[in-house]
């Protein structure tokens, strides 16, 4: 072994699986054709606005980034009505959700989440030596905010919600978070991951950032990655009172978004008709493939996002592994409450089909006697 031993909690840490790459699985099953519904990717692709953008940044990439992202952070706090030392970028959500942990989690304090909800969550605490706190999902798979609430102690620090959630694809509404609001106080930073946001359509959906405006102790995740079809790039950000963010911004790696990132962001958020026609696809697709599911009499949890969580009565793993074979990688998901569970994302509609002929062969007419 070489190096010098790293401390425990370092070792026991559990190991981020990321979705499998489309060339990976062609290159071990010699299968051409293949769709990935595996990381919850726009199926429409990047915006063309974005695509641009990048091309006319190409001939500076000898430069380094602006560190601060300040024409990024500036088209956001127009955006979003807020001002830009109210933002912090990362290289992806999941690096603020990261930076946050580092800041503010000192060994045993304690970060509580859903235990059905984001890894990465639980990694970022982890990896800090920090103590997870995770109660169990309602049984309808949504965040159980009074038991999350009362889970709150003296010595923690956050609170990581995914709204709507990944893996399941439920929601909580504007009167679940009030009531979550108010019973946590001051006593913790209330982290409100929004990675799906543009997806939901629903009329009691909340949107954080009202909260940060109305001064409570929270801060509002957004990512380029889901709806703006930017994953590739890895750029995200952050919203909260400017004496958070400030804090937060001294465990930032110093030029921590590129500048194809920022200037391809900048672009996309310019192009309202791609989000908007990427949300009436996922509406529109999803709905077919939760109706194909329910008429299969497969069951899965009612989503909100571009995604559905499948239970199946079969061990995934192999399960996995024979959709592999069939060209259609999913997204095998464990854990508590999660058995034989798959995350399925909304595809294209041929993509979808492709899914939905791999089920029949391998599930549906295995469960018929
Ligand atoms: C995909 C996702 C993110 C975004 O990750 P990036 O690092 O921005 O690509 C954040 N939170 C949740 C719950 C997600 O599913």
């Amino acid at each position: 072994m070489h190096g010098p031993k790293a401390p425990d909690y370092i070792r026991n840490l559990a190991v981020y699986v990321p979705g499998k790459p489309i060339e990976e699985v062609q290159r071990e099953l010699g299968v051409s054709d293949i769709v990935k519904l595996a990381s919850n990717e726009n199926p429409l692709g990047p915006s063309p606005k974005a695509l641009a953008a990048i091309a006319r940044a190409l001939p500076d990439l000898h430069r380094y980034p602006d560190g601060s992202g300040y024409a990024l952070r500036k088209v956001l706090a127009a955006r979003q009505g807020v001002d830009i030392d109210e933002i912090i970028l990362g290289a992806g959500s999941v690096e603020i959700i990261e930076m946050l942990a580092r800041t503010f989690l000192a060994d045993g304090d304690e970060a509580v989440f859903s235990q059905q909800s984001f890894v990465s969550y639980r990694l970022a605490v982890d990896q800090v030596n920090g103590r997870a706190v995770m109660p169990p999902a309602t049984a309808g798979r949504a965040h159980d905010l009074p038991a999350m609430a009362r889970a709150v102690g003296p010595r923690t620090k956050l609170m990581y919600l995914a709204n709507p959630c990944n893996p399941t694809g439920t929601y909580f509404t504007r009167g679940e978070l009030d009531r979550l609001l108010g019973e946590v106080g001051e006593r913790a930073l209330v982290v409100v991951d929004q990675a799906y946001r543009e997806y939901v359509t629903r009329a009691d959906y909340p949107d954080a950032l009202e909260d940060v405006k109305r001064g409570r102790n929270v801060m509002v995740l957004g990512t380029f990655s889901k709806a703006y079809g930017l994953a590739g790039l890895r750029v995200g950000y952050g919203i909260a009172a400017a004496d958070v963010v400030a804090t937060v911004n001294r465990v930032r790696s110093p030029f921590n978004t590129s500048s194809l990132a920022q200037a391809a962001a900048i672009a996309a958020l310019d192009d309202d008709e791609w989000v908007a026609r990427s949300r009436e696809h996922n509406l529109r697709e999803l709905a077919f493939l939760e109706g194909e599911l329910g008429r299969r009499g497969v069951c899965f949890t009612p989503s909100v996002t571009n995604f559905v969580l499948v239970e199946f009565d079969g061990d995934v793993r192999e399960l996995f592994l024979e959709f592999q074979k069939a060209g259609v990688i999913i997204r095998p998901v464990g854990g508590p409450g999660l058995v034989n569970c798959a995350r399925v994302s909304v595809g294209t509609h041929s993509e979808n089909l492709r899914f939905l002929a791999a089920l029949d062969r391998l599930v549906v007419v295995k469960a018929r006697p």
